[in-house]
């Protein structure tokens, strides 16, 4: 049993601790086993192989005592954007950055602490063994995980090419199976878009459903956390767990946690065991299926749509008109609300400082010189750029006003269909290096994940089969506002029917 432990998802582990087959403990010292054995992938920034072991013998101890939830010693790896307890944990919190190297938090992120030990004077978490620290592009700035400063994640269905990103490191460890499931974050796609290059299932909730506390930010108004684990089903479990308002992040949702693996289970009306999808509208935007998109990507998401008709669901056209403009816009609000974020790392506040300065403006510009990589000063630069006087009107402002009829073009759709389902990236992982540096070329894959991002609405990546070299394709599902059920529910009816999801890569 011990040696096929990693086959089985977050809900596959628990249900075997439940039955007794295996504790946690020996599950955790088979998967830290697997970590050990696949360095190459680049996957962990920080391991704390005897603190996770601990943590695995108070799960045991918690469950014989009948004191089990539904995820109570299951391992868990979180994306080094989110800041853990240092103290607690021994692991730093990096961001991916030479600015953050070796840093120290003094809290836990909410979403960690509701995952794993509960937040202090607020009730127990869900229990589950924290495993370490995953890589990522430096601030979650990027769709290839190659901004990382701490050197690239590869992907385990081809080594030589890349995971996506920003949570490539997230997605990775999830496809080669060294951890059931992980957390992510989606400012533009990071969640998605990584799951989808990589094979794995990933949500990004509605923008508010999970707090931002400790999320290390990017751009406020955009950044959401989520899951990435191997099915819709481990994803509701987590995504249970880490949700629900939180005092401390002033954008949390004032909604009370929901329990969305009953949502997902939930029958719809007028459905049926063949048919559990019958009624359900789910609208394909025609921009999201342009003459350009890659023939293996349009045939790979065109049949897994086909599988949700089987189930019952009825595809409809539908138009979301400004979707090229998404890019645009993005990359003037994320880069405008970035360059105020990293404003902290000046030296004086956090992590790193340069070594030698002759006064106090030499000591930032040296500080922040060495500390940020190329792709977050090139963002500051335009962040600043577009927020100064002058060109307010004319890039900022301008932005906000498409944001918002982005949004209103959504809810249009929503009218007519209940989800809206399109690819997740234009292609399949590319070679590491492929994209040299012309950022401009990252930033137009971005295309189909940026949409419901600005608009704050739910989004998903399911595997939806294998394209070009043999690598993942990705379905994109969105849901409208705080609609998670009803993505769940479309996803796991989908997974029940067909195996997309349960393929490996080889060698894993
Ligand atoms: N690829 C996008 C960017 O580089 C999205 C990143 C994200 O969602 N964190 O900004």
């Amino acid at each position: 049993m011990n040696s096929d432990l990693h086959t089985l998802g977050a809900a596959g582990l628990a249900r075997a601790m439940a039955a007794g087959r295996v504790s946690s403990v020996e599950i955790t010292q088979a998967l830290l086993a697997r970590i050990r054995a696949h360095e190459e992938l680049g996957v962990f920034l920080a391991l704390q192989p005897e603190r996770a072991l601990a943590e695995a013998a108070q799960a045991d101890a918690a469950r014989a005592r009948g004191q089990a939830g539904p995820l109570t010693g299951v391992p868990v790896a979180h994306k080094d954007i989110f800041v853990t307890d240092f103290a607690r944990t021994g692991l730093p919190s990096t961001a991916g950055s030479k600015m953050l190297a070796g840093y120290a938090s003094p809290f836990d992120a909410t979403v960690v602490a509701r995952l794993g030990p509960g937040e202090a004077g607020r009730g127990p978490g869900a229990g589950m063994v924290t495993l370490g620290k995953l890589n990522c592009d430096e601030f979650a700035m990027g769709s290839s995980n190659e901004n990382s400063a701490f050197g690239p994640v590869r992907n385990p269905w081809d080594r030589q090419r890349v995971p996506g990103g920003s949570s490539g490191g997230s997605a990775a460890a999830v496809a080669a199976r060294l951890v059931p499931a992980a957390t992510g974050t989606d400012t533009g796609g990071s969640i998605r878009q990584p799951a989808s290059l990589c094979g794995v299932t990933g949500i990004k909730p509605t923008y508010g459903v999970c707090s931002r506390y400790g999320m290390v930010a990017f751009a406020s108004s955009l950044d959401q956390a989520g899951p990435l684990a191997r099915s819709a089903e481990d994803c509701a479990l987590l995504l249970s767990a880490m949700s629900g308002f939180d005092e401390r992040d002033a954008t949390s949702a004032q909604r009370p946690a929901q329990d969305y693996a009953r949502l997902m289970q939930q029958a719809r009306e007028g459905a049926s065991a063949a048919r559990p999808l019958a009624g359900l509208r789910i609208g394909l935007p025609r921009e999201f299926f342009p003459a350009a998109l890659a023939g293996d990507v349009d045939g790979a998401v065109r049949a897994a749509l086909a599988e949700l008709e089987g189930l019952g669901a009825t595809l409809l056209d539908v138009s979301l008109p400004r979707t090229e403009l998404s890019i645009p816009v993005y990359y003037i609000i994320a880069p405008a609300e970035a360059s105020s974020n990293l404003s902290r790392f000046d030296g004086v506040k956090f992590g790193h400082r340069a070594a030698r300065y002759a006064d106090l403006e030499d000591m930032y510009k040296k500080t922040r010189a060495e500390g940020f990589g190329p792709e977050v000063q090139r963002r500051i630069m335009i962040g600043t750029y577009v927020l100064s006087h002058g060109y307010y009107d004319a890039y900022y402002l301008q932005a906000q006003k498409l944001r918002r009829m982005i949004a209103d073009d959504f809810q249009a759709c929503f009218k007519s269909c209940d989800l809206i389902a399109g690819p997740v990236a234009p292609t399949v992982a590319w070679k590491m290096g492929e994209q040299g540096d012309d950022p401009v070329k990252a930033y137009l894959a971005d295309i189909f994940t940026l949409p419901a991002s600005l608009a704050g609405l739910p989004g998903m990546s399911l595997p939806a089969g294998l394209g070009a070299h043999d690598m993942p394709v990705g379905l994109q599902l969105i849901g409208n506002y705080f609609d998670e059920g009803t993505l769940l529910h479309a996803a796991h009816a989908l997974q029940q029917a067909t195996d997309f999801h349960t393929r490996a890569p080889a060698g894993f």
